[in-house]
């Protein structure tokens, strides 16, 4: 039986990019797409929170043996940052 993914702690603003590493929060996504590098930055995310456990693999990005597509292997999907703010709480 796969494990679970740990939910991430960071995102990046621009391609969406989930992070598990603290080290990478406020600092440039590592992703490339193309060969360029993604111009987004890795924000420190509140989990669970902005993000839900994906509801198509149960948190463990794998369906029938490969990658799932809804979460793309990730397991959770972030729910933050994608509607425009709200304005200050
Ligand atoms: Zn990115
Ligand atoms: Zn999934």
């Amino acid at each position: 039986m796969p494990k679970q993914k740990e939910c991430p702690i960071g995102f990046c603003t621009q391609c969406h990019a989930l992070y598990r590493s603290v080290t990478v929060i406020n600092a440039p996504c590592y992703m490339e797409y193309k060969g360029k590098r993604c111009k987004g930055i890795v924000r420190s995310a509140v989990c669970p929170g902005d993000f839900v456990q994906c509801s198509e693999c149960s948190g463990v990005g794998i369906v029938a043996r490969i990658r799932c597509e809804k979460c793309g292997g990730e397991g959770w999907i972030l729910v933050r940052g994608l509607a425009p703010p709200k304005g200050r709480a």
